[in-house]
């Protein structure tokens, strides 16, 4: 049963709202993690061609047997430092990716992190824009982008990113960049929504919600991501969490739970667990 609720991208493309997400599964084990997550529910799966785990993602959807019009498959360029990101690389990367995956379009192509100090992500976005004309891509997005980033892709383009997908939990809201997208039709994709399983689970103010829902403190940030709009995409290699982390429409946070898990990142301002956009060029 697939109760995930579907998120209508500014291109009308329906995207589940919880997904599974693969950083740091090694390819060996992509395919059996991938299984699990589909044989629990999971159709929507977040690589990049950085995880180095495109390979096993592919075998785990062609062996899974669910309809490919059924799965929400993302992977990202890593337009990486060392080489000059013109078209024929762009192009060459994705060809790479799709038959590491072994598909002939992805559901949505990212850029991975904009990298303000190349000046080159105009350039990728002109060849995503090729791209998602030739439906190989069903939708195209970025990952990681400011606020600057964004308006300087609008100010070349008329193509809206239909995701950025970017650091967000509750220590780390980004309030306003939410707001921002939420002007602009631009769908807040949240990664490490779970701030990677480390201090956010462990404090007070979620344990004690997650006690009075008889839920994980897992499930309780979750459900705040899910009740502010955000896709989120947990990662887990452990079978028993890929599912509680997919039991999260049976129960809802009230008021006071959200406005309790909201003040944890207003005292928390810029608690960041991953690089700054700003700086990211590695
Ligand atoms: P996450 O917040 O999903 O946390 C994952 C970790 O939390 C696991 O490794 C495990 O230690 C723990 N965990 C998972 N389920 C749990 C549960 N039910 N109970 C207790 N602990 C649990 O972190 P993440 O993997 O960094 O982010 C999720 C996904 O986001 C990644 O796999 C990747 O797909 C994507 N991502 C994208 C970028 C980017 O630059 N675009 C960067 C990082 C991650």
């Amino acid at each position: 049963m697939n109760q995930v609720p579907a998120i209508s991208l500014n291109n009308g493309t329906l995207m589940p709202q919880l997904g599974f997400g693969v950083w740091q599964v090694p390819d060996a084990e992509a395919e059996h993690a991938v299984g699990t997550a589909l044989e629990a529910g999971y159709r929507s799966i977040d690589t990049a061609a950085v995880y180095d785990n495109e390979r096993g993602t592919g075998k785990a959807l062609a062996s899974a047997g669910v309809p490919r019009e059924e799965l929400f498959v993302t992977t990202k360029l890593w337009n990486g430092p060392k080489q000059k990101w013109g078209r024929d690389e762009v192009l060459r990367a994705f060809d790479d990716s799709l038959g590491k995956l072994g598909l002939d379009r992805v559901d949505l192509y990212l850029i991975h992190w904009p990298r303000p100090m190349r000046e080159d992500f105009l350039t990728i976005w002109k060849t995503f824009e090729e791209i998602a004309e030739s439906g190989r891509a069903t939708a195209v997005g970025v990952s990681n982008f400011r606020p600057e980033d964004l308006d300087r892709l609008a100010a070349e383009s008329s193509l809206v990113p239909a995701v950025n997908q970017v650091e967000l939990h509750p220590l780390f809201p980004q309030t306003e960049l939410r707001a921002l997208h939420a002007s602009r039709g631009i769908t807040t994709e949240a990664w490490s929504p779970l701030g990677q399983g480390k201090e956010l689970l462990t404090l007070p103010a979620v344990t004690a919600i997650a006690e009075r829902h008889g839920r994980s403190a897992a499930q309780v940030v979750l459900r705040w991501h899910l009740q502010h709009g955000n896709v989120v995409i947990p990662k887990s290699v452990t079978p028993s969490r890929i599912r509680e982390n997919l039991d999260v429409f049976g129960f809802e946070l009230d008021s006071a739970d959200m406005a309790a898990l909201d003040s944890l990142g207003a005292s928390a301002a810029g608690r960041r667990i991953g690089p700054d956009p700003a700086e990211f060029d590695a």
